[in-house]
């Protein structure tokens, strides 16, 4: 396993210089032959496609072995040779504080398997590896981020009008 790993990590780092080169879609749409280079990006943020991790990175999610081949420490690793490919995208994240690594290797290879993004040569990103659904996010009860967004929405808001000013005559 150590040399698989040395291996896939090296992968992982030679990937850093694997940007797809920027697209000039003024040359393939006519309606943005007349933007200006300095605007240029524009069209191609409106027109990226959305690719898998597989297909921008190159490297299929079946490559990360599975959390029980590895050790805490390897899986360790791997987290960060992720997120250090991604900072080299301009693709930033963030991971719950305190969470265990075998935790964030499950997410992280779990987002690779099946996300998709549309990856744009210019400008940044962010992804969010919460999943909006508490019961079935993979970061579980402990460490979700979900149950803060759902917790910091002022529930009166949705109240709807009360009996008392709504008009009504009943
Ligand atoms: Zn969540």
């Amino acid at each position: 396993m150590q040399h698989y790993l040395a291996q896939l990590l090296a992968d992982l780092r030679a990937a850093h210089h694997n940007q797809p080169p920027p697209v000039d879609y003024r040359l393939l749409h006519s309606e943005y032959s007349h933007l200006p280079d300095e605007i240029a990006y524009v069209a191609e943020w409106e027109n990226a496609p959305e690719q898998s991790f597989e297909e921008l990175f190159g490297i299929p999610a079946s490559a990360f072995p599975p959390e029980e081949k590895l050790t805490g420490e390897q899986m360790a690793q791997l987290v960060e040779a992720i997120l250090e490919l991604w900072r080299a995208w301009r693709m930033g994240t963030y991971l719950p504080e305190g969470a265990p690594p075998r935790l964030c290797y499950r997410v992280l290879t779990d987002f690779w398997r099946n996300e998709k993004i549309d990856y744009s040569s210019t400008g940044s990103s962010t992804l969010y590896l919460c999943n909006n659904d508490i019961p079935t996010c993979l970061w579980g009860e402990q460490f979700c981020e979900c149950r803060d967004l759902v917790d910091d929405w002022d529930m009166d808001d949705f109240a709807g009008p009360s009996d008392e000013d709504s008009g009504l005559p009943f």
